[in-house]
């Protein structure tokens, strides 16, 4: 049996024990401490805005976000099809209901052109959905795989129909639009410290914005909406929602290498895109022009004539190489079955389409060398 190699695991070989052994020795292990603070304050740091809240998931980081975002019961948020399950999860934490909408073929992020039409068919002066009756209240954007959405043309069609942008960059840390950090452009961004994502807490999130009165609204909000410390006064319903000082302390060990993680998940990215370069059959995602990814999760689409992802997976697990589909499309999901939303043909094309490759920043490259012809010899056969 030839050794496992896995989709992508996290990367622990900083300085993560030395900052969790003085959690440990020195008993500051729960939601306060300095390392919460050093990780919020080098986060924010690191993606270019002026506050960062450090919570205990991406999710949580989703769901506070549009909270501070305005949105409400009843009303409706519009986000890609195309991405995973808790993005469209964190809307229906608010009461709120998603609009999924298509994604463009080339880099697989929300369609500009079909987010202002389907805006300019639904979007009535009162700011409701004509068909619905229901508040648009947010647009909620995912960068993709790690890959930049057009920030700018999205932000201009929001300021065009009166909507605010969060930012679900959960995968996106490190990435970049036009020269700047994502995240650092719209109101509000949430990223994630899952264990498979560039970097890892374990599980946690963060919730970034460079508004004052958000920041302190979701520090607020985050620790149960506490009035008085002391007296156990609290203001409204808050959430158990702060990251632990130990998550913390991995998290500034983590943060520390980024810009390492990055290099290497591009240099494999680029190792797979020359391998891949000579197959017809399999299409590789290119970057945009404005876009400099952090190349989180390295993923092909099947061309006409190749084997299916099924097939693929299967034929790799048995060689000992995870290798996975991309998410069903959300309108596809049975959560959200009987959610109306327009045809997404290119969102269902991609996931027909799309399988993921190991990519963890610490594959070396003969073990890399290894999935590639096991990749390539599916095509041969074929
Ligand atoms: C991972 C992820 C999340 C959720 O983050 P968690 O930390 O797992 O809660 C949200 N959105 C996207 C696009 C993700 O990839």
């Amino acid at each position: 049996m030839s050794e496992f190699i896995p989709l992508a695991t996290p990367n622990i070989g900083g300085r993560e024990w030395e900052y969790v052994r003085e959690c440990l020795d020195t008993g500051w292990v729960s939601s306060v401490g300095s390392y919460v603070t050093r990780f919020e304050q080098d986060f924010a740091g690191a993606v270019d805005a002026e506050y960062a809240i450090a919570v205990a998931s991406g999710t949580a980081a989703l769901h506070l976000s549009l909270l501070l975002a305005g949105v409400r019961p009843g009303d409706e948020v519009v986000l890609p099809s195309l991405t995973f399950i808790a993005t469209a999860n964190a809307v229906e934490y608010c009461g709120a209901r998603p609009v999924f909408l298509d994604c463009e073929p080339d880099h697989l992020q929300l369609s500009p052109e079909v987010l202002r039409t389907w805006l300019e068919e639904h979007l009535g002066a009162d700011g409701r959905n004509r068909k619905s009756g229901a508040v648009v209240r947010a647009l909620l954007p995912v960068h993709i795989l790690g890959h930049p959405y057009d920030v700018d043309a999205v932000g201009r069609i929001a300021d065009e129909f009166g909507l605010v942008v969060v930012e679900d960059a959960a995968e996106a840390l490190g990435a970049k639009y036009r020269g700047r950090p994502v995240g650092s452009k719209s109101r509000l961004a949430a990223f994630s410290f899952n264990g498979n994502k560039i970097l890892t807490t374990g599980g946690g999130g963060m919730v970034v914005t460079s508004d004052e009165a958000l920041a302190e609204r979701a520090r607020y909000l985050s620790t149960q909406a506490k009035d008085d410390p002391v007296r156990y006064v609290h203001g409204e319903i808050g959430f158990n929602y702060r990251l632990t000082n130990v998550q913390a302390a991995i998290g500034c060990a983590q943060l520390e290498r980024l810009d390492e993680f990055v290099d290497r998940k591009r240099e494999i990215a680029a190792r797979y895109d020359s391998a891949f370069e000579e197959e017809d059959r399999i299409q590789t995602i290119r970057g945009a022009p404005w876009a400099e990814g952090n190349a989180w999760m390295y993923t092909v689409l099947l061309e006409e004539g190749a084997p299916g992802p099924d097939q693929v997976i299967a034929a790799m697990s048995k060689a000992s190489v995870q290798v996975r589909p991309l998410w069903q499309p959300l309108h596809r999901s049975p959560a959200f079955a009987g959610v109306p939303h327009p045809p997404c043909p290119v969102a269902e094309d991609v996931h027909a389409r799309a399988v993921s490759l190991p990519c963890s920043t610490d594959l070396d490259p003969v073990r890399q060398e290894r999935v590639i012809n096991t990749f390539l010899r599916q095509f041969r056969t074929h």
